[in-house]
């Protein structure tokens, strides 16, 4: 999801508040309706890749296939996966022929395998993003134009003049940028001093910045600050982070899900359910597959854009496991929006075990071990695990034993796993600033 709007691209008033006064209606429709909703909005997409997208053109037609053949999600799966590496190989053919008029621009995703897919949005998935988050933040207290502050190291890497300020405020977004990459102990306190000066409500942030900034909060005993709601995305939220900020922040955190493509986003509402807002794109679930741990429930997320013209991305393999409820159930909100359980690590924020398992929610060992502040599993070749431990207050010499106990449960034996405790500065960050839980070998396709 991108961190750092460029506000230029947002800027198109007629079609953002025309999306935002169905969003706002389309989450209450009976399912039914909903999901005629989604059919027709998929239909269009269809025939607009069916006439206008040589990759989808010549798909089509090696399959013996007609727009008419698909008439909604029932039938997608007459199309194969999109893989990462067919966005990578395809290039322009993925692109519409009227591309230019939909206002298209190139973004780049800044994966961690070193191999960025380049892929193009139009003016209307830009309108869409923009009324997806007003609509989320809105569940959360937010109105249009209400200060907020941001954890981001992006605005900062981008002016080097600032690169070294912990925080900067800029009053015509009515925005408080944090400078995550400078959160320590001496720093938030500066960056108390600023949020008691500027007094946002809502504060946004990766969970793993989030949580960095509550540790270095409680370690420098500040605990005077409070917001109306935090919003957490890009990276999985852990029951330890989440208890943590809210605890320090003195609120409440309502974490999402998403990506820089737009096939998908999942937002959580005020009564916690996670909504997968299927007015925004398709989620469709694949049967679970035996190579994943969590069993049955945790499913590999497939998106489908409803909106983007510019380059339709239909069946998309994300690499991001969801994890679904036994049943369906109703969120108390009254939302009609699907629910789902919890959302896995990514694809490349897992761990390839030499017995061929996907290993995806290995963040949750460090609940089970006392002592940790921080942890990072990295996956150094395949039969080498590497577990970069920060330790907390109540760390001892059994939590060694406890850590690797609980990690082989997870990956089996045949992966070797050692612990290093390492200083809080020494966790490996990615290029975004991110501190990924799990790092898992490079260049592997999801
Ligand atoms: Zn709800």
């Amino acid at each position: 999801m991108s961190i750092d709007f460029r506000v230029r691209d947002f800027f198109s008033p007629t079609e953002i508040w025309t999306l935002h006064r169905t969003l706002e209606k389309t989450q209450w429709l009976p399912r039914e309706q909903l999901e005629a909703y989604q059919d027709r909005k998929l239909r269009e997409v269809l025939n607009l890749a069916y006439d206008q997208v040589p990759y989808y053109q010549e798909l089509f037609s090696r399959l013996g296939l007609h727009p008419e053949d698909i008439r909604g999600i029932a039938d997608l799966a007459k199309l194969p996966l999109l893989s990462k590496r067919t966005i990578r190989q395809s290039g322009e053919k993925l692109l519409a022929a009227r591309a230019r008029s939909f206002g298209a621009k190139p973004y780049k995703t800044s994966g961690t395998s070193g191999q960025p897919i380049r892929f193009y949005l139009d003016r209307r998935s830009n309108a869409l993003e923009f009324a997806y988050y007003w609509r989320y933040w809105g569940w959360g207290g937010y109105r249009l134009g209400s200060r907020f502050a941001e954890l981001s190291s992006h605005y900062f890497l981008a002016r080097p003049e600032l690169a070294e300020r912990a925080y900067y405020f800029q009053p015509h977004l009515n925005r408080l940028v944090l400078n995550s990459s400078q959160v320590s102990v001496k720093n938030c306190k500066r960056m108390a001093s600023a949020l008691r000066k500027y007094h946002p409500r809502f504060l946004k942030g990766m969970p793993s910045i989030l949580n960095f900034f509550a540790h270095s909060l409680k370690e420098a005993k500040i605990d005077d600050l409070s917001f109306k709601s935090v919003f957490s995305t890009g990276e999985v939220l852990t029951d330890l982070a989440r208890a943590l900020v809210e605890k320090v922040l003195n609120t409440r955190i309502l974490d999402s899900y998403g990506h820089m493509e737009r096939t998908v986003a999942i937002a959580q509402c005020p009564q916690g359910g996670y909504h997968v807002n299927s007015d925004y794109g398709i989620l469709e679930l694949e049967e679970a597959s035996e190579t994943t741990d969590g069993g049955a429930r945790v499913r590999k997320a497939i998106g489908t854009s409803l909106y983007n013209r510019a380059m339709p991305l239909i069946r998309y393999d994300l690499g991001d496991h969801i994890e679904v409820f036994p049943d369906e159930r109703d969120c108390p909100c009254g939302r009609t929006l699907p629910l789902i359980k919890a959302i896995h690590g990514r694809c490349e924020d897992s761990i390839l075990t030499p017995d061929g398992r996907c290993i995806t929610s290995l963040f949750i060992v460090p609940e089970f071990v006392p002592g940790i502040q921080f942890v990072q599993f990295v996956q150094t070749a395949q039969d080498r695990l590497q577990i970069r431990v920060v330790p907390a207050e109540d760390w001892e010499e059994s939590s060694v034993t406890a850590l690797l106990e609980y990690t082989r449960r997870m990956t089996g034996s045949k992966l070797h796993a050692s612990v290093d405790v390492v200083p809080r500065q020494e966790l490996i960050r990615d290029r975004s600033g991110k501190i990924r839980c799990v790092i898992g070998l490079p260049d592997r396709e999801p």
